[in-house]
Parts: structure tokens; C-alpha cells; sequence
């Protein structure tokens, strides 16, 4: 039997297990109830893996709804997104939250259509007050916070269908967080099957190809690996630098004196005025490592930085540092890894 939940969490999957941002938007998810005093269930495609299932217990996961379908569903958004509104309306959801990932972004609308929701993408927080749920984003580069009221959080949904307008939530990945706040219940959730039902020969939208982001051309506040050339490097450092992110799969960023030599576009500073990044790896080159290029890149999972001043700001931000000349380190570094290239190259 399916039970009353007010929150679905819509958890996303690859090859069966729970990425960062699925666990992440778990954690958001019993917040979110939480705040709304309401009960929430999360919803998956696909049989979850072991890992997954670990995942969702370790989360206090109550209910877990596994839609099931055939081989092409993960290819037919439209599909996907009317069973997921199917899970919510036999839920009772009141809201419907995602992460802000490719799939998350492409199904809000939908289901929002659907559902005839409020639609909010890319929160950052949100807290509740007499006016209602107060959902906050960053807007005009993060210069603003752009602030909306959904006022029928308190509503109750046992209202009734259609006294509540429904909310559809994507929160952005740099709010999500995998760690699971300490305190959360565990335990097994209650598993329910639903059954997607699929028009595959229907008019809605296919994907036809998934092509990797290429590091070179991607936002870097998409980016999972970054090096980023400070007024350390000159010209010729900057170009090895850039060799070698390209080389190694990385993305490449530069701080505001960088930018103002006209090196890069806009797009690719990083900082207060430029964009904040959540890497994997924040590599520094060269960076002095002031407050309005550290704020941009404190969400960086593991930061590394060369300087040749053991006295630079960027250390204390570092979980690695280097006191060494990048113009001396990343020729040699350059040299190396080029030379590792071919050998590969020659072996093939
Ligand atoms: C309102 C406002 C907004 C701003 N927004 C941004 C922003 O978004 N992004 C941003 O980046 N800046 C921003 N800035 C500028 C910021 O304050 C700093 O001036 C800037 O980040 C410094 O860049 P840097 O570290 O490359 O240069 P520097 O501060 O000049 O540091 C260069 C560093 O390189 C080291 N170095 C020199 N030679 C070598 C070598 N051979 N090998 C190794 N290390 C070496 C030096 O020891 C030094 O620490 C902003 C400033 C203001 C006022």
C-alpha cells in the first residue's frame, strides 16, 4: 500500500548507485520535511544497487518508491517525468525535490507542467516563516539573492487535490552536501514498485547520444579539476599550465590580474566578482590567495597551491601547498607528462 508522504526526493541514479549529489539531496530531503513538518519518501529509477541501498539507510529513507520500466526508459525524459509525477500524486506530495544535475533540470519543468506546479530551480537555502517557504538562489552572476514566498506550505495537503499548488525544487549542487547530519534515524526504507508506463513510440523528446562535457570548453563552475594561473605565472608558465590542463583533462580558470591581461574571456575568472567553483580538485598556480579569489572556491572538495612565498594567504585555504617557482615546476611538470604521452602513444 502506498503511504502519505508531503516531500518525494527524487534520487538519481548511475549504474544503480547514489552520485554526491543524490546522497546530498537525501539529506535535503528529511530536511526539508523536517522544516514543513511533514513526512517525506524518496523515488529512484531502476533497481538501487547494495551501495544505494547503504545509502538510503544511512539517510533515515522511510519509504522508497522504485520505478520500474523498460531497457529505454532512461532515454525518454518525458516518460520519466510522468512517472515520477504518478509517484507523487499517489503520495500525496506536496513538493517534489531535485538536485539541479542535467536530469534533475530537464525533469522539474516537466513535472511541473504536469502537475500544474510552482516551479523554483537552483535554490541555495530556504526556511520557513509565517508567509510561508522562503527559497532563496543566487541570480545576475551572484551578485543578488533572488528571494520567493511559496505560500501554500502551509497548507495542508489533505486539503485536498488542488487546494495546494504543488512545488517543484531543484537545489543547486554547490547547497547539496553527501555528509549525513549527525542524529539521522536509520534503518531500512519500505519499498514500493511502481511500473513507468511508456509511449515509446510517442512524439516526446529522445536522447540519442550522452557526449562527456569536454574540460576545455566546459563552465568551469561545472568543472571537476581546475588549474588556475595567479600573477605568479607569466605568459609562457600560463601557456604550459593551460598544455597541461589539457593534457591531464583539466579545465583552466585565472584570477582578476590574469583576466585583466587579456589572456581568457570573463568566463573563466574565478572569485567574488568572477565565478564560484566546486571541484574535485582546485589546483592554484601562482595565486596570492586574497578573500575575493578564495571565495569563490571554498566549496572545492581538496584545493592545492604553488607559491613562492611560504607567507601567502593561499595556504591556510590549501589542504596542499608548494613553496616553489611555477615558472621553474610547471615546464618540467609540462615535459614529463608529454614525454608520458608518447611512450603511451608509441606503445599503441
Ligand atoms: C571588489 C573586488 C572584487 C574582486 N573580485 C575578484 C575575483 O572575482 N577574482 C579574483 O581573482 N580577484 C578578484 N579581485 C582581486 C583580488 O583582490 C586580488 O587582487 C587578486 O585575486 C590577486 O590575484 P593573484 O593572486 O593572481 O595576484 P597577486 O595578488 O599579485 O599574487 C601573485 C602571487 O604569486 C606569487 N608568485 C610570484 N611569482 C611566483 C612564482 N614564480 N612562482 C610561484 N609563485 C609566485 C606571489 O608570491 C603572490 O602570492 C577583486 C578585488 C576587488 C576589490
Amino acid at each position: 500500500m502506498t503511504r502519505h508522504a508531503g516531500v518525494l526526493v527524487f534520487a538519481e541514479l548511475s549504474a544503480g548507485e547514489l552520485d554526491d549529489a543524490g546522497k546530498g539531496i537525501l539529506a535535503e530531503g528529511r530536511r526539508l520535511a523536517t522544516t514543513l513538518g511533514t513526512s517525506w519518501a524518496a523515488g529512484c529509477f531502476a533497481a538501487a544497487g547494495g551501495a544505494a541501498q547503504e545509502a538510503f539507510r544511512r539517510a533515515g529513507v522511510p519509504d522508497l518508491v522504485e520505478i520500474d520500466g523498460p531497457p529505454g526508459l532512461a532515454d525518454l525524459p518525458e516518460a520519466q517525468a510522468e512517472a515520477l509525477v504518478d509517484a507523487a500524486r499517489a503520495l500525496g506530495a506536496k513538493v517534489i525535490l531535485l538536485a539541479h544535475t542535467d536530469q534533475g533540470a530537464s525533469l522539474a519543468p516537466v513535472m511541473a507542467a504536469r502537475l500544474s506546479a510552482a516551479i523554483f530551480t537552483e535554490a541555495v537555502s530556504y526556511g520557513r516563516d509565517f508567509a510561508g517557504l522562503t527559497l532563496r538562489r543566487q541570480a545576475l552572476g551572484a551578485q543578488v539573492v533572488e528571494q520567493r514566498i511559496w505560500t501554500d506550505a502551509a497548507r495542508d495537503a489533505s486539503c485536498g487535490e488542488g487546494a495546494v499548488t504543488p512545488l517543484v525544487l531543484t537545489m543547486s549542487r554547490r547547497a547539496l552536501s553527501a555528509v549525513v547530519p549527525p542524529g539521522t534515524p536509520r534503518g531500512e526504507a519500505r519499498r514500493t514498485s511502481r511500473t513507468a508506463r511508456v509511449d515509446a513510440t510517442g512524439e516526446g523528446a529522445r536522447v540519442t547520444e550522452r557526449i562527456p562535457p569536454d574540460p576545455q570548453t566546459v563552465d568551469v563552475a561545472e568543472a571537476q579539476v581546475i588549474f588556475t594561473a595567479g600573477k605568479g605565472c607569466d605568459r609562457g608558465t600560463f601557456e604550459a599550465m593551460c598544455e597541461l590542463a589539457r593534457l591531464v583533462g583539466a579545465s583552466v580558470g585565472v584570477t582578476r590580474p590574469v583576466y585583466d591581461l587579456g589572456w581568457t574571456g570573463f568566463e573563466r575568472m574565478i572569485g567574488q566578482t568572477g565565478k564560484t567553483v566546486v571541484p574535485r580538485l582546485y589546483f592554484a598556480w601562482g595565486i596570492s590567495g586574497s578573500m575575493h579569489h578564495v571565495g569563490g572556491i571554498t566549496e572545492s572538495r581538496r584545493i592545492v597551491c604553488m607559491n613562492l612565498d611560504p607567507k601567502a594567504a593561499i595556504f591556510p585555504s590549501a589542504d596542499e601547498g608548494f613553496v616553489a617557482d611555477v615558472r621553474e615546476v610547471l615546464p618540467r611538470v609540462l615535459a614529463h607528462v608529454h614525454a608520458a604521452v608518447d611512450s603511451r602513444e608509441v606503445k599503441r
